[in-house]
């Protein structure tokens, strides 16, 4: 079992969560009980990590909106 990291899109708040990936539409915040909350990638970049294995840089340089871990 996985853990994951979420965030809470009703009050911020950041917590980590063993889950099954079929189980993530179940995550609640331990903080205010909000359903709305997603899945973040802390360090690394999601594309990053689906695209070129030997560019370890994140994704400087290239479009990553979909990215919550690195900000680009
Ligand atoms: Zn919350």
């Amino acid at each position: 079992m996985p853990l994951l990291d979420f965030q809470c899109g009703k009050c911020g708040n950041k917590f980590d969560e063993l889950v099954y990936t079929s189980q993530m539409d179940k995550v609640t915040c331990p903080e205010c009980g909000s359903r709305d909350v997603k899945r973040v990638y802390e360090g690394k970049c999601y594309f990053g990590m689906l695209g070129g294995l030997s560019d370890s840089g994140g994704c400087s340089g290239r479009s990553c909106s979909g990215c919550s871990g690195c900000g680009h």
